[in-house]
């Protein structure tokens, strides 16, 4: 599915990840993390085409991606789910959704509707509301239902649970899990590590823009003292629950 090889970008002549080698396969979830700044956030809008790639190659099934511009990337299928949501705030939720399925066939936007319904009903009892006018954890949803609508086969969720309640984030990631379940390639980035932790099958620690480790989540819990090192205590694992 992904597969991505010594991958440097940055914002303009600042390079800020450092030849990442990475890989999602279809039906696995990888999860990001690393402290403020490691470079997380700018990985995944490199993968979206977003940031400048200044060195590496990545392929999407066999195929090189690098120089296709954002939307492309859409059609070709990876979904991505930005950090602070970047809604409409003034269009309706379901015009939010639309604008998501921009670059699928249009008889095809009624069954995405429902499909991202079907994931969340909230979405469903809020199509005609101002998407502003949504709670934040509602405004998740609809972002993450957007991005649905371009019918992804890949999906960078960037720090799905930030500022959400509990409740809204198991709902988050329960979701997650049946995504995955459906086939599709998650690559996650999360400040929390325990969440992280519990969605993955695979993880990748950054550290300064580079990978400092990588494993299965079951290495990565049993390798918390390390983890620490990275992430300080305030990332370790929290609690099975
Ligand atoms: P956080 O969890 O705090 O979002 P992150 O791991 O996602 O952190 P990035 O946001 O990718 O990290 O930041 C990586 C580096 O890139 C940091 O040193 C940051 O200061 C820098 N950076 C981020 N955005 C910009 C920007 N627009 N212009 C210049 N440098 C930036």
């Amino acid at each position: 599915m992904l597969e991505v090889r010594e991958l440097s970008c940055g914002y303009g002549e600042m390079t800020v990840v450092h030849a990442l080698d990475l890989e999602v396969a279809a039906g696995r979830t990888v999860a990001l993390i690393g402290a403020n700044g490691a470079g997380k956030t700018s990985t995944l809008m490199a993968l979206a085409g977003h940031l400048s790639q200044h060195h590496g190659s990545i392929r999407l099934d066999g195929e090189p991606i690098d120089a296709l511009p954002p939307m492309q990337r859409v059609a070709r299928g990876i979904g991505w789910v930005p950090e602070g949501r970047r809604l409409f705030p003034d269009l309706s939720v379901r015009e939010n959704l639309v604008v998501g399925g921009y670059v699928r066939p249009r008889p095809r936007e009624a069954a995405n509707i429902e499909r991202v319904v079907a994931l969340f009903p909230r979405i469903g009892e809020r199509l005609d509301q101002r998407a502003g006018s949504l709670s934040g954890g509602e405004q998740q949803m609809v972002a993450l239902g957007r991005a649905l609508m371009a019918e992804p086969r890949l999906l960078l969720v960037d720090e799905l649970s930030l500022g959400l309640m509990p409740k809204a984030v198991g709902q988050f990631y329960a979701a997650l899990a049946q995504l995955k379940q459906s086939g599709l390639a998650i690559l996650l980035v999360e400040q929390n590590t325990g969440h992280a932790l519990r969605a993955a099958d695979d993880v990748i620690v950054l550290e300064s823009g580079a990978c400092v480790w990588r494993g299965t989540a079951a290495e990565a819990r049993a390798a918390t003292d390390l983890l620490d090192a990275y992430l300080g205590l305030s990332g370790a694992p929290a609690p099975a629950r």
